[in-house]
């Protein structure tokens, strides 16, 4: 197996693949002031096995168009939309989220947790623009910094990690220069971190590399998680991932 697909192998059969609870799901969705009596049309992009695609289609009226690059998640979440009888609201996508071809206007909401990284804050917020009706809410989680400034073993890796890290007031500003007024802004507390991803995931780790036999590979992708994990527990002061609710213009 490649990293990638070992790295796919660690999220299956999980709950979620990033940071992030059903309390902070209905938060972003309660910003928004949504009409009743309509049928929403809703993208939820990057969905990964569809935590937080469930939530939403448990609580809007309308169809989500869940969409993810590996069909191991999108099945994953067809089968769990099927057990809580939400298949009519929930249909998936396996497409590439730089690659989508959705008509203009055609959402409600664009949806995306801990996902728009892969192509980048800004580059994801002018790509999808265009698929957003005008009025039209977007609500995405991104890494953030939380304090003004940070110990420098934390800011280094992650501007390693991903160069676009910053505090919310610039990640605000790209939203406003792009076209969107935000609506809310909160932060993902430890919770979201520790018992809901990090936890789920340091129990899946042994049985993991024995379905993997041991391989240096699979022990690579193990360590440079728990780097990450410990990363976390030393600075979980410092980045978070923030929530950010906001309008097409
Ligand atoms: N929203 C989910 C998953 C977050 S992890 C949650 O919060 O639990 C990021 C997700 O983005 C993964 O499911 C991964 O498969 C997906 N992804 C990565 N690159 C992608 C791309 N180019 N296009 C679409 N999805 C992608």
């Amino acid at each position: 197996m490649t990293e990638l697909e070992l790295i796919i192998d660690l999220h299956k059969n999980s709950e979620r693949q990033g940071p992030g609870s059903e309390n902070d799901t209905l938060k972003a969705l309660w910003l928004m002031d949504l009409p009743s009596d309509q049928k929403l049309k809703i993208a939820d992009i990057g969905c990964g096995s569809g935590g937080q695609t469930i939530t939403l289609a448990q609580n809007l009226n309308g169809e989500i168009t869940a969409v993810d690059l590996f069909p191991e998640f999108l099945d994953e979440l067809n089968e769990k939309s099927q057990k809580y009888g939400l298949s009519s609201k929930i249909k998936t996508l396996e497409k590439s989220m730089d690659e989508l071809s959705f008509n203009n206007e055609e959402f409600d909401i664009i949806w995306s947790e801990g996902a728009i990284y892969n192509i980048g804050f800004e580059n994801g917020l002018k790509k999808w623009k265009d698929y957003l009706k005008v009025g039209g809410y977007i609500a995405v989680s991104e890494i953030t910094w939380i304090t003004n400034s940070r110990p420098k073993e934390v800011e280094e890796y992650w501007t390693n990690e991903y160069p676009e890290i910053d505090t919310a007031s610039n990640k605000i500003k790209l939203l406003e220069s792009n076209g969107y007024s935000l609506i809310g802004y909160f932060y993902l507390r430890p919770n979201c971190w520790i018992e809901n991803y990090w936890e789920p995931m340091e129990s899946r780790f042994e049985t993991f590399l024995e379905r993997n036999h041991h391989s240096e590979l699979a022990y690579k992708v193990v360590n440079d998680n728990k780097t990450e994990i410990n990363l976390y527990s030393k600075y979980k002061d410092y980045f978070s991932y923030g929530f950010y609710i906001a309008r097409k213009n």
